[in-house]
């Protein structure tokens, strides 16, 4: 294919406009009609591309292929950008076409924070997303905004991911969390969450728990999302208490049992799992106490700090009301 003089005109200074007119990109080499350029927007947003020019160029658009070591195939090839590429090449036909479609590019690496995250947003929208949880995000500023309806509360947390995800991880706006749940269940939730966020970029203090394998970062958008609201605020609303078969929150938000040894009142065990105070305590101090209350949702051992009694003191215990209870009934025999 010979090379058209037009194309040559542009390629004379191409690495000089490029380098000026479009943020973060950078002309790697060009030989015969093939162009290579790479924009890099921060590490983990990077494309290659292979630019190809037509004999009857600029007349015809160019040929644009995509390639990143760091973004979902999906985000380039599936929908997104090669369409939007194709849509806005035709504003540009019979001009320089390079520069301009550099820098669409770039401007929407730039305006798209999720672009780095795209499988697991994707993720997020199939899994998490339903009737009861609402996502709106703000593309541009990185923020994911989780609205979570169900049997009537309503909760509503914010997510960020950062520019530099997934090396810093997303963070939870706790100044904004509202919920209609009481505080002293979603106040320890948010904290957890923190935490599940910093476990993903940051190696743990206790190497040993790494087993000799190097730490490496895990991206935490999806498994932040996933603790807070499916396994957290949407299964508070959804979850019966699995001692009583009763949903374990009542429908109003007004009726939700303050005072905490009221029976009705909501205790969040070790594992995650909530029941009713009264359901809890009764299973607690009931036989057998040879071995730990297992919960009965996970099977994990039940533990909280309201029940510290080892199982000695809790049989003891047990023993010494049953024997109390044998006194009184052999008082009440004696006086009939
Ligand atoms: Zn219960
Ligand atoms: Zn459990």
């Amino acid at each position: 294919m010979s090379f058209n003089s037009q194309a040559l005109k542009e390629l004379s200074d191409i690495s000089e406009r490029v380098k000026h007119n479009v943020p973060y990109a950078t002309v790697e080499s060009y030989h015969g009609n093939v162009l290579f350029v790479s924009i890099s927007r921060t590490e983990r947003v990077t494309l290659d591309c292979t630019i190809l020019f037509t004999e009857d160029y600029p007349q015809s658009p160019l040929i644009i292929q995509l390639k990143s070591k760091t973004l979902a195939d999906e985000l380039l090839k599936g929908m997104c950008l090669v369409k939007l590429l194709d849509e806005n090449c035709k504003k540009f036909i019979g001009q320089y076409q390079v520069v301009p479609q550099m820098k669409f590019l770039s401007d929407y690496l730039t305006e798209n924070i999720f672009c780095c995250c795209f499988d697991e947003f994707q993720k997020i929208k199939r899994e998490i997303c339903s009737k009861w949880v609402e996502l709106k995000p703000k593309q541009k500023k990185g923020i994911a905004h989780f609205k979570i309806t169900c049997r009537g509360h309503e909760s509503q947390v914010k997510l960020t991911v950062p520019l530099n995800y997934p090396t810093e991880a997303v963070s939870i706006d706790i100044k904004e969390f509202q919920s209609t749940l009481p505080e002293y269940l979603t106040s320890p939730i948010l904290k957890q969450a923190v935490e599940e966020a910093r476990k993903c970029v940051e190696p743990p203090l206790n190497v040993k728990v790494l087993k000799g394998k190097p730490f490496e970062i895990r991206p935490s958008f999806y498994h932040v999302a996933k603790f807070l609201i499916l396994d957290s605020l949407l299964m508070f609303k959804q979850t019966n208490c699995r001692l009583c078969s009763e949903p374990a929150f009542p429908d109003k938000p007004e009726d939700v049992r303050a005072y905490n040894r009221d029976p009705m009142y909501v205790e969040r065990v070790y594992c995650g799992h909530i029941f009713h105070f009264g359901c809890l305590h009764k299973l607690i101090n009931t036989p057998p106490f040879n071995e730990n209350k297992q919960c009965p949702v996970c099977k994990l051992t039940i533990y909280h700090e309201r029940w510290k009694e080892t199982p000695q003191v809790l049989a003891d215990r047990w023993a010494h009301k049953q024997a109390k209870q044998r006194e009184l009934e052999e008082v009440i025999d004696f006086l009939q």
